[in-house]
């Protein structure tokens, strides 16, 4: 991904004319950005194809110690700037859809909950910053919920009806997508997938705030680390410092890595079969940098997932995410092409 100068980003568009979108993900880390163009049945253009054209991709720093206002500021200057660089290519932008950290309230624009990994995000006002700088429609979706909106439009759940998406990454998330719309539940909420109960997590703090045992804290990428970590003390072994270190040793053999993985993927199996057996999906996504685990995760997943997951439920097929990164800007796309058919 190309990082993006204040003068503007590389140049590197090509085909044009299918309706793009203008997509931002906004995480704790970088806001990512690019030019997205779904492919239209109706279209008259042979070129759009059957599959999403990511272009342009290109990203800043988030920067979140500035505090929400900054991070608010040089987003809408951002987009100024990638607006621009459309209308100097010939491009039509026709919506503005974003994927943003947090728990954002789509009808409104306004961020309502947000964690300390950005502080000040919460109460920003992201629909009333980008009328200053664009006439374009804007919509904004969690950037979990967006990027199970990409998996089930384009990605591992396209065709089915009912997209299970969990996220395994620094955190866990996850998304419900019904016939391509986003199930939010009544506060926003739905889809938080890593703070359901698992007992392996009892006694480990999520980032929710509890001890009283949620899966977030040991199986994500962080807590994989910390289970990790946690039974090394007991054992007077190396700690490491991420969970691709465990991966790395649990491949290379390490008894207490194996032990780490298995453990970890099999509640988290189990919890995606009660969550399935809640649901009744169609299909279920994982993606996120720990699902790179390996054949041991995935077949302790499977065993747990098998485990709780009732027979029909399991019939359900647990497949790996297609779309990667740019998941999330797809799936942004999606949404503000939806937001504007619907007026
Ligand atoms: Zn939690």
């Amino acid at each position: 991904m190309t990082p993006c100068s204040p003068e503007g980003p590389a140049r590197e568009r090509g085909r044009r004319g299918c309706g793009d979108v203008s997509a931002f993900d906004i995480g704790g880390t970088k806001i990512a950005s690019g030019f997205v163009t779904l492919p239209d049945e109706n279209s008259a253009h042979a070129d759009c194809g059957r599959k999403p054209r990511v272009e342009a991709q290109c990203e800043i720093p988030t920067e979140a110690s500035r505090g929400g206002d900054d991070i608010r500021e040089r987003l809408t200057a951002f987009a100024s700037r990638q607006l621009a660089r459309a209308r100097d290519e010939g491009a039509v932008i026709r919506g503005i859809g974003i994927a943003a950290a947090g728990v954002p309230d789509s009808r409104t624009g306004v961020i309502v909950s947000a964690t300390d990994i950005l502080p000040g995000w919460r109460g920003q006002r992201i629909y009333d910053a980008f009328a200053k700088v664009t006439d374009l429609p804007v919509h904004m979706v969690g950037d979990v919920g967006a990027h199970g909106l990409g998996e089930a439009g384009y990605g591992a759940g396209r065709g089915h009806g009912i997209v299970l998406s969990i996220g395994v990454g620094t955190g866990i998330g996850g998304a419900i997508v019904v016939d391509g719309t986003l199930f939010s539940g009544a506060h926003g909420v739905a889809g938080h997938a890593g703070h359901v109960p698992s007992g392996l997590g009892r006694g480990f703090l999520c980032s929710c705030g509890t001890r009283e045992g949620h899966i977030e804290p040991v199986a994500s990428g962080t807590g994989l680390k910390d289970l990790y970590n946690a039974r090394c003390d007991a054992e007077e072994g190396e700690p490491v410092a991420d969970g691709s270190q465990v991966a790395a040793r649990a491949a290379a053999g390490e008894p207490l890595a194996v032990g780490v993985i298995e453990d970890s993927a099999r509640a988290l199996g189990e919890c995606i079969g009660g969550m399935g057996n809640l649901i009744d999906p169609d299909v279920i996504v994982v993606s996120g940098s720990v699902v790179k685990a390996g054949p041991l995760w995935w077949n302790a997943l499977r065993a747990g997932f098998e485990d709780s997951a009732l027979q029909l439920v399991r019939s359900a097929p647990l497949v790996e995410g297609e779309l990667g990164g740019a998941a999330p800007l797809i799936g942004a796309a999606v949404a503000v092409r939806r937001h504007v058919a619907q007026g």
